[in-house]
């Protein structure tokens, strides 16, 4: 058989640039250009099986359908067994390929990952082949307009860059350029909890039964990964575009009109609530965040949804979602390294792996991440990682933890969500004060606490909430760090309002409940 000619190009194509429409790949000639796929270990080892499970299949579709359309495709597929694995990582694999397919040049997409980015880096000057990277067309903004925006302010705002983008876009604007329905934020409808009579039935996420390449890759993984944490069965998340588009549907018709309402909500036993579950698709880009505003703001064109619930589902994709990945790219690689509470190095407890505590609230959210790779945002950010924040786990650990176990953790996303948002470990970059509260929150917000053996307006003795107690010692630990801190103020207030010898008291009980749980034995 003729040898083939090297490829002109060589476009490399990572597991989350999975979008058959982009521009870099239409740009391909058949006949001279080919992609390039890896499957690798280090991007699979020890994490969640459904994460791998869901990154894989819809790698292996994307390469289908790239085949179909006639473009070779060299892809590197994990083995069962890994002992006969071609390579660890990215840099050892595209080594290998590079010095038997010869291109003329590598392009890419620019990586949400610059630890990726400098593997590919590292392969391809070894190799003496020119890498091209590319901006992602899959965000609204880019790196350099948020660097312009935020160059010269004391402060990044979140309120102030998403208004900034919603008058650039037009997005949810109307023509005389003031906000649809008269305001800016609709936070104040937003913010209800179910009350005593509970959520009723709502629709659940549009499901999708694996076809032959999911279930080859659910048996890969099932025999590969048998030791990893988190479950792997009834797989149903969307791993092709056609699919990705139907979840969006399904979840604009079914669950957006009460999205804004119930945002901010818990219920046990309810994992996805009137959530999207739209993240993975859209991070492996699967689907564009323009597509779901689009779809999102013509629902409130037809009545079919209000707007403080197509607001509050626009802020998080053109608010938070840019933001956050504009506050990677500004501020990294010396991001990873922060640490501003100086919480000391140590391995994240075991109840972040097995879910093992009393704590209702805990344990419910828990069980969603070992069940789905999933849990919504309200107890990513107000129960596993406010957990996490008062007992002092290390932030870059609890950014490690969350790229294992969730589905759509990726660096960009998830590292300014866990290190700045949800721990503060950059000391007020992503958010201006640390989401700190006592259990009084959850009590609020859910029906965890009714049947909690913790009483959640208690701080000391053995039924004191542990969320209400390490509260107080949290804010009494880093009284020196919050004292200038305008935002917390009142907080301070309220400890400094605690006699002496109940905060004793707090604080004893809190040393004896962080010890106990970096031990294994979480309360
Ligand atoms: P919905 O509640 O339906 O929201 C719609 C969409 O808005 C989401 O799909 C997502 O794309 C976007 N969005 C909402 N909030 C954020 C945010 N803060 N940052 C970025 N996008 C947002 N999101 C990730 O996609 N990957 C992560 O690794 C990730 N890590 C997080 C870690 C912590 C500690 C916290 C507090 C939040 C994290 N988020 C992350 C943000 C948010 O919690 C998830 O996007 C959301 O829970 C995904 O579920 P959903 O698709 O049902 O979202």
């Amino acid at each position: 058989m003729a040898r083939r000619s090297p490829p002109e190009t060589l476009r490399i194509v990572l597991g989350d640039q999975l979008d058959p429409r982009a521009p870099g790949l239409r740009a391909l000639d058949a006949s001279r250009d080919a992609l390039w796929m890896a499957e690798t270990h280090a991007e699979t080892a020890e994490c969640h099986p459904r994460r791998v499970a869901a990154f894989l299949a819809a790698m292996r579709h994307f390469r289908d359908e790239q085949e179909r359309r006639g473009l070779r495709v060299h892809y590197t597929e994990l083995p069962k067994d890994p002992s006969l694995d071609r390579g660890r990582d990215f840099a050892e694999l595209l080594q290998k390929d590079l010095a038997t397919l010869r291109p003329k040049r590598l392009r890419v997409t620019r990586p949400g990952d610059l630890r990726v980015e400098g593997q590919l880096e590292r392969a391809a000057e070894e190799a003496g082949v020119p890498l091209e990277i590319e901006p992602d067309p899959h965000f609204i903004d880019t790196p350099e307009s948020f660097a312009e925006w935020a160059s010269g302010r004391k402060e990044w705002i979140l309120e102030h860059y998403y208004r900034a983008l919603r008058k650039r876009t037009g997005i949810l604007m109307d023509d005389r350029g003031e906000p649809i329905g008269g305001r800016w934020n609709f936070d104040e409808d937003n913010r209800k909890a179910f009350g005593k009579r509970g959520p009723g039935r709502i629709p659940a996420p549009r499901s999708f039964t694996p076809d032959d390449v999911t279930r080859d890759v659910v048996e890969l993984v099932e025999a590969r990964f048998a030791d990893s944490p988190g479950r792997l069965e009834d797989f149903d998340l969307p791993v092709t575009r056609r699919q990705a588009r139907a979840a969006l549907a399904d979840f604009v018709s079914e669950r957006l009109p009460l999205f804004g309402t119930y945002e901010d909500a818990l219920w046990e036993g309810e994992p996805f609530l009137y959530h999207s579950r739209l993240s993975f698709a859209l991070n492996v880009k699967l689907i564009d965040p323009r597509e779901c505003i689009d779809a999102a703001v013509e629902a409130l064109g037809e009545g079919a949804a209000p707007i403080n619930a197509v607001e509050g589902f626009v802020r998080q994709l053109l608010g938070w979602r840019e933001f956050v990945r504009g506050v990677y790219f500004a501020t990294m690689p010396d991001y990873v390294e922060r640490n501003a509470l100086r919480c000391k190095d140590r391995p994240m407890p075991a109840v972040f792996w097995d879910g093992g505590t009393d704590m209702r609230c805990v344990a419910d959210a828990m069980s969603s991440v070992l069940r789905y790779g999933y849990a919504h945002h309200i107890q990513r950010l107000m129960v596993l990682g406010l957990f996490a924040q008062l007992l002092g786990v290390h932030p870059r650990r609890f950014h490690e933890w969350h790229m294992a176990l969730y589905v759509d953790a990726i660096d960009w996303v998830s590292l300014p969500n866990t290190l700045g948002m949800s721990q503060w470990g950059d000391g007020g970059v992503v958010g201006t004060k640390p989401y700190c509260a006592t259990g009084a929150y959850v009590q609020r917000m859910s029906n965890h606490c009714s049947a909690c053996r913790y009483d959640p307006k208690k701080s000391v003795g053995d039924d004191a909430c542990p969320l209400t107690t390490l509260y107080w010692d949290f804010l009494a630990r880093h009284r020196k760090t919050f004292g200038d801190n305008r935002r917390m103020a009142l907080q301070m207030r309220n400890l400094d309002r605690k006699p002496p010898e109940e905060v004793d008291a707090i604080r004893r009980r809190a040393k004896t409940l962080i010890r106990r749980t970096f031990e294994g034995r979480a309360p």
